[in-house]
């Protein structure tokens, strides 16, 4: 068949089954439950204005106009790396373009040809395509089942000289969240088991600092590889791992994302230093975002829909690809900008509307959002 014929057919095919992706502008004039600013941070001027007048120097470049290994190890990538590992308490941290880019590369830099992935079912399409290139091999793990995760270890570690257990904290599409005590007390049975966990969605919402889920629970110390993203609840861009110096030392050597790619620009690394020193100070932020996120949950179940949401992510799952269209669009009629989620991202027969909550959302604007999900 003829290129571009083959490229319409597929086109044509997805808007058959209600799947066809465009790019929607932002909304205007509606109340955001779409985007990742979990803290309300992107909306919040005072504090960018504070960010603007003390900026200086180096601070100010907005391109580092090389990679990390040329000239692109600028003063504010070496600061905030030291300040996280700092605020972690691990030896070293390692900072990326993108999650997607410390996703898809990490795995490769350090598996061996002994190394067993386990993989959480339902972890992002970034960690997926990372374990792909690693080409190790993988076994998944029914979602957040970890006593399924207790029984492939059982049969398969001994096999291999190490098993990198790779899962989410707050997973992105159910809004759910790992036992993390449970997580890592399977170490304590399994020597070789490494952990890898992606705090993407759970890095400034959770834990007393703002650190995540891992400090919440006060496990910070047995995660191997700890990735946090910069782009969500941080409002800025980028990605990093904390973890041990010696695995850091494998990254900037070997991690081809990590190496091949111009570094981030230096403002954008100022503003995340200044976001990280704030974030301590947000705790009030965080607690009214869980509460928001608790009532809202309750409120699906309250429609009889299972919800598994423990976090600011809640999902009302209404099943076909059309009725998450539909249920979108009565949303939007109400002023509220929330996007149906339709396979390939979540399971075939499970679309859903995704409510992301942020701090930002005032009360009023909160108590209209339940009333319109109770009336659909
Ligand atoms: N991990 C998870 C769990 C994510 O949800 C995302 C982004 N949606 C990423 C990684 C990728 O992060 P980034 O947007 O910084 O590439």
């Amino acid at each position: 068949m003829h290129f571009y014929d083959r490229l319409r057919e597929t086109l044509e095919g997805l808007r058959r089954g209600a799947c066809l992706r465009a790019l929607p502008s932002t909304p205007k004039g509606l109340v955001n439950l779409s985007s990742n600013d979990y803290l309300g941070l992107l909306e919040d001027e005072a504090l960018r204005e504070s960010f603007y007048a003390q900026l200086h120097g180096e601070a100010r470049l907005l391109s580092a106009a090389s990679s990390r290994l040329l000239t692109g190890s600028t003063e504010e990538a070496r600061l905030l790396e030291t300040e996280l590992a700092r605020a972690y308490g691990t030896e070293a941290a390692l900072v990326f373009g993108s999650g997607y880019h410390a996703n898809t590369g990490i795995l490769q830099a350090v598996a061996g040809p002994k190394t067993l992935v386990l993989a959480d079912k339902l972890i992002h399409a970034s960690m997926i395509d990372g374990i792909r290139l690693a080409g190790c091999d993988y076994v998944r793990f029914r979602h957040n089942d970890l006593g399924h995760a207790r029984v492939l270890l059982e049969r398969r570690a001994a096999d291999y000289d190490e098993v990198m257990l790779m899962t989410e904290s707050v997973f992105s599409m159910d809004g759910d969240r790992t036992d993390l005590k449970a997580l890592t007390a399977l170490k304590a049975d399994f020597p070789n088991l490494l952990l890898y966990l992606d705090e993407a969605h759970g890095v400034g919402v959770f834990g007393p600092n703002g650190l995540g889920c891992a400090e919440a629970e006060g496990v910070l110390g047995d995660i191997d590889i700890l990735v946090g993203t910069l782009g969500k609840a941080l409002s800025s861009t980028g990605a990093y791992v904390v973890c041990r110096a010696d695995l850091r030392d494998i990254l900037v050597n070997r991690m081809r994302p990590f190496i091949f790619t111009t570094a981030l620009p230096p403002v954008n690394l100022a503003w995340t230093r200044f976001v990280l020193a704030a974030l301590p100070a947000m705790a009030a932020r965080r607690e009214r975002l869980q509460s928001m996120g608790r009532r809202l949950a309750d409120a699906v179940r309250a429609k009889g829909v299972p919800c598994a949401s423990a976090s600011q992510i809640v999902p009302w799952t209404v099943g076909p690809n059309d009725a998450a269209v539909a249920a979108a669009a009565a949303f939007r009629s109400a002023g509220f900008y929330v996007l149906p989620i339709r396979p390939p991202t979540v399971p075939e027969g499970t679309a859903r509307l995704r409510f992301s909550l942020t701090a930002a959302l005032t009360e009023a604007d909160f108590g209209r959002l339940l009333e319109v999900l109770e009336a659909q």
